[in-house]
């Protein structure tokens, strides 16, 4: 058995910070390629945000094509087979064309056991807190663990911390929130409502046509997902002082007949990067939680029995994004672009929530509906042998509305995963990967299915 300071004196081939969905994704990528990969995670368990209780924005075009596959489409299959997922269930009038609820805890589960099986190294209770470097190599990341501080080497590394922590102390340049002022999304915390008459809820609230999702062992149909707003009970709200402004948006998730998951708290001028912001936040929205489960149970039919669990920790919409050797924009957005250096396709609409936390907007992809991700997205401008995966790749605040979402997430955490796993065993700089390659791979492991690789050769 392998004693903590041997395993990380020995010099790992891929190192990934973060097991969000991305970092998870990018492990997993890597392990498979035959790369010795560890993957750092300050929590103790995966997730990330996908933890918290969030539904999978998306595979599917407003057209009704898919055009995300690989470990994002794996994941989910495999969760079918153990109750954890319903499949891409069509929204009949949302934003989007289709949701994919899963349950955060059967995510964990079985990501921690795929991990497992790749032979990833996870680190759990380890987090990454400066990072050496020279000459644009990253060297070594040191590592606070529970019990001290100490130092790993990789050859190559991914960040996909969220907040873009490695490649900032690595000395790679970011921007922190939009530009002109550093105003962000604000945060949000989610919450599980258990003991719920789901039907009745989604009959009292849903303010669009839901979707709805038959389930082994399940009599009924379930309302797997549907929004609104509270503007019915604006006045009561006001009195409890729960919002700031009339009319909040809600959306609920879930793949249970008697559960809930709500996205319905929100807390302005918070930077997810700054932990004593983050604290503050913390307090906050589980008091804001604490009284909108007690004003549901009282007002809203369904929820009359219901139990109110908010969650363990913040969600962080948006903090720093890299400058990589391209930065996506609104045009190509707008236009649907397609790029030669394609690592896979996003599709889910500019979801923006505005940084006052008062009001929030969806903007159809345009084009056929999804934009080419390219590689260089990924790449941090001056430093050669780490990839940037996941809510922090180089886009601009408009563009980041759209690839923030797990399913482009873990689209990006693929492609670095694979391209880390190469530039590892070849000894080649990450921006000098020959692209046809990593694409080639990621055909192999099915990310492109039908014509989604438009650019490549
Ligand atoms: C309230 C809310 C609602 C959302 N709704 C949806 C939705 O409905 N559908 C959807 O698809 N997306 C949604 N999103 C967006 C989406 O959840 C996230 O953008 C996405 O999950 C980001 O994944 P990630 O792995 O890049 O980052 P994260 O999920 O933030 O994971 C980053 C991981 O890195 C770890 N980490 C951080 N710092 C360090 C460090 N220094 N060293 C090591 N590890 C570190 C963290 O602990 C974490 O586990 C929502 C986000 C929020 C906040």
């Amino acid at each position: 058995m392998q004693t903590y300071p041997d395993l990380i004196s020995t010099p790992f081939d891929v190192l990934v910070a973060g097991a969000g969905v991305t970092g998870i994704c990018a492990a997993l990528a890597a392990a498979r390629q035959g790369a010795r990969t560890v993957l750092l995670e300050p929590r103790p368990f995966i997730g990330g945000n996908a933890a918290t209780g969030l539904c999978i924005h998306t595979y599917k075009t407003r057209e009704g094509r898919q055009v995300v596959y690989g470990l994002a489409q794996e994941i989910v299959d495999r969760l079918i087979e153990q109750g954890g997922a319903v499949g891409h269930v069509p929204l009949p009038s949302g934003y989007v064309h289709s949701v994919t609820p899963v349950d955060a805890d059967l995510f964990r589960m079985e990501t921690t056991a795929m991990l497992a099986r790749a032979g990833v190294t996870i680190l759990y209770n380890t987090a990454l807190v400066d990072a050496v470097s020279h000459n644009g190599q990253v060297e070594k990341v040191l590592i606070c663990s529970k019990s001290e501080l100490g130092f790993i080497r990789a050859r190559t590394f991914v960040d996909a911390t969220g907040d873009a922590d490695l490649a900032v102390k690595a000395g790679a340049p970011a921007r922190t929130g939009w530009p002109g002022g550093g105003a962000m999304q604000p945060v949000s915390m989610m919450m599980r409502a258990v003991s719920v008459d789901t039907r009745r809820a989604c009959e009292a609230l849903s303010e669009f046509e839901p979707a709805w999702a038959t389930k082994r062992g399940c009599a009924q149909p379930i309302p797997v997902y549907f929004h609104g707003t509270f503007s019915r009970w604006n006045e009561e709200l006001r009195k409890l002082g729960i919002y700031d402004h009339d009319d909040h948006q809600f959306w609920t998730n879930t793949v249970w007949p008697d559960q809930l998951n709500i996205n319905g708290s929100r807390l302005a001028h918070i930077d997810g990067s700054d932990p004593l912001a983050l604290s503050r936040a913390t307090v906050e929205l589980t008091a804001q939680l604490q009284k909108l489960g007690a004003f549901m149970r009282d007002n809203v039919p369904g929820f009359e029995n219901a139990s109110f669990l908010p969650n363990a920790f913040v969600g962080v919409r948006e903090t720093r994004n890299i400058q990589g050797l391209y930065e996506l924009n609104e045009d190509d957005i707008r236009v649907g672009r397609r790029f030669d250096d394609t690592i896979g396709q996003g599709c889910f609409p500019v979801d923006i929530h505005h940084p006052d936390g008062k009001s929030q907007e969806h903007i159809d992809i345009g084009g056929d509906g999804a934009y080419d991700i390219p590689y260089r997205c990924l790449v941090p401008q001056g430093i050669h042998n780490l990839l940037v995966a996941g809510r922090c790749i180089s886009v601009t605040p408009y563009a980041h509305g759209a690839t923030r979402n797990m399913a482009p997430c873990m689209t990006t955490g693929e492609a670095a995963g694979v391209a880390a796993a190469m530039c590892a065993a070849q000894s080649v700089p990450t921006h000098e990967l020959a692209i046809g390659t990593l694409q080639g791979a990621l055909r192999d492991a099915k990310v492109f299915l039908g014509e989604e690789l438009a650019g490549a050769a």
